[in-house]
């Protein structure tokens, strides 16, 4: 493994992600207990990384005058089509007012009316001037008194006798091999990006809408270490404009705009409208488009020719504080969207707790089915509808209840971790990568899995659509591959970070393509659309697909949907 170092480290508690919910967990529970140690491994820099790099213009789940907690679980189980876990999406809802006041006192401006009211957007958005936002929460986590190690990429978590006890990776600028010991861990890494081929090729690759940096890693750790995961089935496809992949709510929520076909009509409320809900479902909103497109009527737009001038100097503000690049393209163009509508499409699919619901299985304190280890984010699984606020609230949680955790056990004894043998063994498996002078560049073996899962488990090229002989083949395809890791090679540090993040991709889709395969209905069309059983058939499934390795299978375990909330499901 050449002459790199290696360093066993010590925490109360391990916090492997130092995104949105990461950074708030830290300081939650730096602030619960200032006498614990907390320390963030992070494999960018936690100043600009994850989903908030860019910043934000809204916050997308806040509890508005006139709505409750309640209501909020009824729109969200609406919303993901009757099935959510209650009890997480509830308990969720229950602190997010609270989260986004205490982010408002560290120096975020949410924008206000005359009477000092937060200004609403939609139903459950307010408007904030979020371009800071990150840098906000990430020295607020310094301030806590939480220790951060950058650039810190983590392949794998400690786990004995499902309980765990650390988590291991490596400096990816210069090699140092870690080892971390914890008393409890909060995983907080996000979703996943780049398991299917995106809409941009070549060099623009990465200009995706989920940080294409997300690469499932946490799902792949926990995956490995024997965690139950629920719902990968649930796939999130964005809405989004077209070549760029800017978010479209902006355009829907904050300025009217509607979707239009090329023969300008207004499809969604005609064709696409679900049940008598009021508006459509999140997923009908990508499949009514990807329908019009796929029978003829393509390309589709949202309509912003309404739009006043001082309107469209709004709307680029607007997104200049979250997607600069949509202003700066609109520019170089000579595009004015008050004068032509804005062409948009879906995007690949992206695995993202916070959207739907694809994650670790939790309890209502967001502990894993491994002992010691928490889940938070759009890693964490079964409450949809998190954005940012519920990835706060959902990060509080998390830390008191790791904190609680500790505390219960403060005196036992640490358990062995690895011996010196094994550490070396798992040093020299980590780093082999850059030992190999042949073999297959880590972007090779991206692009193969990208083409299997978008050719043969429904990406963007099928129009989302998937059948039992293509997921059946994406399975065999998916072995072939997982088998030929061993052949991956590295130049350099950053090198072996791709091999890393290719390993689990392939991992995440593995486990994706047997949920796709275990669901026999259409619950979220596009999301999932499965077309030997295009129905949705709550009689025999209205019920969590869950899954975990065991053996070196991967075993489906179905768990039972509980309704806490009265009232129809289908009504927001
Ligand atoms: C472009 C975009 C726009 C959005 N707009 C809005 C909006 O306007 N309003 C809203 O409410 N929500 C919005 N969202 C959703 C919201 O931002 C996310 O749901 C939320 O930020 C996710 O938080 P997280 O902590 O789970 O993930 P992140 O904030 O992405 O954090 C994950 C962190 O883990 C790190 N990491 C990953 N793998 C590893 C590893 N192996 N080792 C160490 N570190 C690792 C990453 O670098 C990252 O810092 C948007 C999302 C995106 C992508």
């Amino acid at each position: 493994m050449g002459n790199f170092k290696v360093e066993i480290l010590e925490t109360d508690l391990l916090i492997i992600g130092g995104g949105t919910a990461g950074c708030f967990s830290a300081v939650k529970a730096r602030e619960k207990a200032a006498d614990l140690d907390v320390l963030i491994l992070e494999k960018a820099h936690i100043e600009r990384s994850g989903c908030l790099a860019a910043g934000m213009n809204a916050i997308n789940a806040y509890i508005n005058p006139g709505e409750s907690p309640e209501s909020f679980v009824r729109y969200v189980r609406a919303d993901a089509m009757g099935l959510i876990r209650e009890d997480l999406v509830l308990s969720m809802a229950r602190r997010l007012n609270e989260v986004v006041e205490e982010v408002e006192s560290w120096g975020l401006p949410i924008m206000k009316d005359r009477e000092g009211n937060y200004l609403a957007r939609g139903r459950w958005n307010i408007k904030i001037s979020g371009e800071r936002l990150k840098p906000i929460i990430a020295n607020k986590a310094l301030e806590a008194g939480a220790r951060v190690l950058n650039r810190v990429l983590v392949t794998d978590l400690l786990v004995e006798d499902n309980q765990v006890k650390g988590a291991i990776g490596f400096n990816i600028r210069k090699g140092v091999f870690y080892l971390i010991q914890a008393r409890a861990v909060i995983v907080a890494t996000g979703g996943a990006a780049g398991i299917y081929r995106p809409n941009n090729q070549g060099s623009a690759h990465h200009k995706m809408w989920y940080p294409p940096f997300n690469t499932g890693a946490g799902y792949a750790m926990g995956i490995r270490a024997g965690a139950e995961m629920t719902s990968f089935e649930m796939r999130f496809i964005a809405l989004r404009t077209k070549d760029v992949i800017a978010p479209t709510g902006t355009l829907a929520l904050g300025f009217g705009a509607t979707q239009v076909n090329a023969r300008g009509e207004r499809f969604m409320a005609k064709k696409y409208a679900h049940l008598g809900a009021e508006g459509a479902p999140t997923p009908w909103r990508v499949y009514g488009p990807t329908q019009e497109i796929k029978e003829g009527r393509g390309p589709v737009f949202l309509d912003t020719t309404h739009l006043k001038e001082e309107e469209v100097r709004e709307l680029k503000k607007s997104y200049l504080n979250m997607y600069p690049e949509l202003v700066l393209a609109w520019a170089a163009n000579g595009f004015d969207p008050g004068k032509e509508p804005v062409e948009i499409q879906g995007t690949e699919p992206y695995l993202v707790g916070g959207h739907t619901q694809s994650g670790y299985w939790i309890d209502v304190d967001r502990q894993t089915s491994i002992e010691g280890l928490y889940a938070a984010g759009d890693v964490a699984g079964g409450a949809p509808y998190k954005f940012v606020s519920g990835c706060w609230a959902e990060g509080a949680i998390a830390a008191e209840s790791a904190v609680a955790y500790i505390r219960e056990r403060e005196g036992e004894e640490r358990g062995p971790i690895i011996d010196k043998l094994d550490l070396d063994a798992r040093a020299g498996e980590v780093f082999a990568p850059l030992n190999r002078s042949e073999g297959v560049h880590p972007r090779e073996m991206e692009e193969s899995l990208q083409k299997i899962m978008d050719e043969y488990a429904g990406g963007i090229s099928r129009y989302y659509e998937m059948n039992e002989k293509e997921l059946g083949m994406a399975e065999q395809k998916l072995e072939k591959l997982k088998s030929q890791v061993k052949y991956l090679k590295a130049g350099d540090l950053h090198e072996l970070m791709n091999c890393h993040e290719v390993m689990d991709r392939i991992d995440v889709a593995r486990v994706l393509v047997k949920h796709l395969q275990y669901r026999k209905e259409t619950r979220w069309p596009a999301y999932q659309s499965f077309v030997d059983y295009p129905a949705l058939n709550d009689r025999d499934w209205l019920k969590f697909v869950n899954s975990r390795y065991e053996n070196g299978e991967i075993k489906i375990i179905e768990r039972p949907y509980e309704q806490l909330i009265p009232g129809d499901r289908y009504l927001p």
